[in-house]
């Protein structure tokens, strides 16, 4: 329903089309729409094993129009290719009371019991998505850092790693408000759960994912690193199809910083000087299949070196003085590589053309 008229959505990969509905800057229209989702039953971003629902991107999200027009790109298993900007939510879950949650946002009051369920409602400001991670079993510890409500929820399986995670959390929190800008969200959750990847960031919710061979040390590294996208993404929002780097590069940089191993990034680009930093996620998919070496070896190691070459050209002081800028002038807006060089240009002072391009960042013409 579009303004509280019946209409019929064409649906088309991963677009849908809702017909009768031009939005203006500054107008107002109301879209309503029942949809039912069929969670699978895989141990990934969106889906359920045993005890645990994660519940990443499982509701129709408004498309960003930009200067490209509308982004309809596809979806990508490795790293993301989510784009949208920030808005308001205000959410009710009906569920069992037995479960306990984790969400984007912050529960309002008390949940309502109603016929043998919970009612919950949750309320978020400023966010680019709403998630959801929902088990039963779920403990929780809780800490207030600030005023900012910091908490961990594991499976009792995972109990040896909570108060690790936690301390984890809240100094990554420490140390990035500290080096980039504050955290403006009330609450930060934690979670474990089970997916193929190391962990994945939503606003205010991270997921942490366990695996057998996992390690303190390496669960912490996971958790700094999806604490960073609460400023790369989550605050600094960009079109993660088009500048995967944006994010990525830039909470591995901070993950980095966080284990104190800055001075250990030295890895090299691939030999293929056709994959640049700066390439977007079709470059790094070739006939349908997912380059995820050479995309990992350029957005997850090239990148933070390059910030971190960058950091000891400019020096320290400058490069922190850059992000702080950057920071206050894109927080819940949309960046892109040309607004991070300007802005590191203008604070250094110095033409960074030769060093961005010698380090394969390209600003599209
Ligand atoms: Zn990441």
């Amino acid at each position: 329903m579009v303004d509280g008229k019946s209409v019929t959505p064409t649906i088309k990969t991963t677009a849908m089309v809702i017909p009768n509905l031009q939005l203006r800057p500054h107008s107002n229209h109301r879209v309503t729409m029942n949809f039912e989702l069929s969670i699978p039953n895989v141990e990934d971003r969106l889906g359920w094993s045993k005890t645990t629902v994660s519940l990443g991107n499982w509701f129709p999200i408004l498309a960003v129009y930009d200067q490209e027009g509308w982004n309809l790109d596809p979806y990508v298993s490795m790293g993301e290719s989510f784009y949208s900007l920030t808005g308001r939510f205000l959410v009710t879950f009906t569920t069992s009371p037995k479960q306990v949650i984790a969400t984007t946002g912050t529960e309002v009051g008390q949940p309502i019991i109603r016929q043998g369920k919970a009612i919950h409602t949750y309320q978020a400001n400023q966010v680019r998505d709403f998630a959801m991670e929902l088990d039963s079993t779920y403990r929780k510890i809780s800490q207030k850092v600030g005023s900012i409500n910091v908490q961990t929820f594991y499976q009792p399986a995972y109990s040896k790693f909570a108060t690790d995670m936690q301390r984890a959390a809240i100094q990554s929190l420490q140390l990035f408000q500290q080096k980039i800008g504050p955290y403006p969200w009330p609450e930060l959750d934690v979670v474990t759960m089970k997916g193929s990847f190391g962990g994945m960031e939503y606003p205010q919710l991270v997921m942490i994912s366990m695996r057998k061979k996992s390690t303190v040390a390496r669960i912490r590294t996971v958790v700094a690193h999806e604490v960073a996208h609460q400023w790369f993404y989550g605050q600094i929002g960009n079109n993660q199809y088009d500048d995967p780097w944006l994010d990525e590069s830039f909470a591995s940089y901070y993950e980095s910083m966080f284990d104190q191993k800055l001075n250990e990034l030295n890895a090299k680009p691939v030999a293929d000087s056709r994959f640049h930093l700066s390439s977007p996620m079709s470059v790094f998919t070739q006939n349908g299949k997912q380059l995820d070496r050479i995309y990992v070896q350029m957005i997850y190691k090239y990148g933070p070196r390059t910030l971190h070459d960058l950091e000891k050209k400019i020096g320290s002081e400058t490069f922190e003085k850059g992000i702080k800028t950057y920071f206050q002038q894109k927080q819940f807006d949309i960046t892109t590589t040309s607004d991070f060089i300007q802005i590191m240009e203008q604070i250094s002072h110095q033409n960074l053309d030769t060093f961005f391009r010698q380090h394969r960042v390209f600003i599209e013409s």
